[in-house]
């Protein structure tokens, strides 16, 4: 008997990057900036309106998928726990010789602490490096979102989008 081959839940490196949110390997190379991983044309826009530098726009309709103007992103990172897709992450290729960091939004408790070393998984939830956390941001604005920050192997930068909770 045939087996049916079920297609992944999340979307194809190759579909991100052919998406208008996300930046260059250029604009990646320089430095701290967002990714946004949305795809899906739904009406919502909380990302366009959190940027202070204007650098996503989504216009109308506002089922547009965000288009992100990657000279105007400074990395301030505010729009990442704004999304409530939980979309948009923050590489920092620059971040160390050999090393990269990944900012994402974290809605699980305990939240890691600052050196801890913890497991990095990809968009499927599968481990795939040890990372170290950078920084956790949960200011009230950040809403019940907190940011994780964690330093992986840069040649995982593209695909470390989460941790696993600690302990786990
Ligand atoms: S990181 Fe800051 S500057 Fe860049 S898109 Fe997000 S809010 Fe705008
Ligand atoms: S806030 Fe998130 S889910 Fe909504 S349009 Fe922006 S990136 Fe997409």
């Amino acid at each position: 008997m045939s087996q049916a081959i079920e297609s992944p839940s999340y979307p194809s490196q190759q579909e991100l990057r052919n998406a208008p949110g996300y930046p260059s390997q250029k604009r990646l190379e320089k430095g701290p900036v967002v990714v946004i991983e949305c795809i899906e044309e739904i009406p919502c826009n909380p990302c366009e309106q959190a940027c202070p530098q204007h650098a996503i726009t989504i216009g109308e309709p506002i089922t547009n998928c965000p288009h992100l103007d990657e000279d105007k992103c400074i990395g301030c990172e505010l729009c990442v726990s704004q999304c409530p897709g939980l979309a948009i992450f923050l590489i920092d290729l620059t971040h160390s010789q050999g090393s990269a960091s990944v900012a994402f939004p974290h809605e699980y408790l305990p939240l890691p602490g600052k050196g801890q070393t913890v497991r990095a998984v990809n968009r499927a939830g599968e481990p795939i490096c040890s990372a170290t956390v950078v920084r956790v941001q949960n200011p009230k604005t950040n809403g019940q979102t907190p940011v994780v920050t964690v330093a992986v192997p840069r040649k995982y930068a593209t695909e470390v989008r989460g941790i696993l909770r600690p302990g786990r």
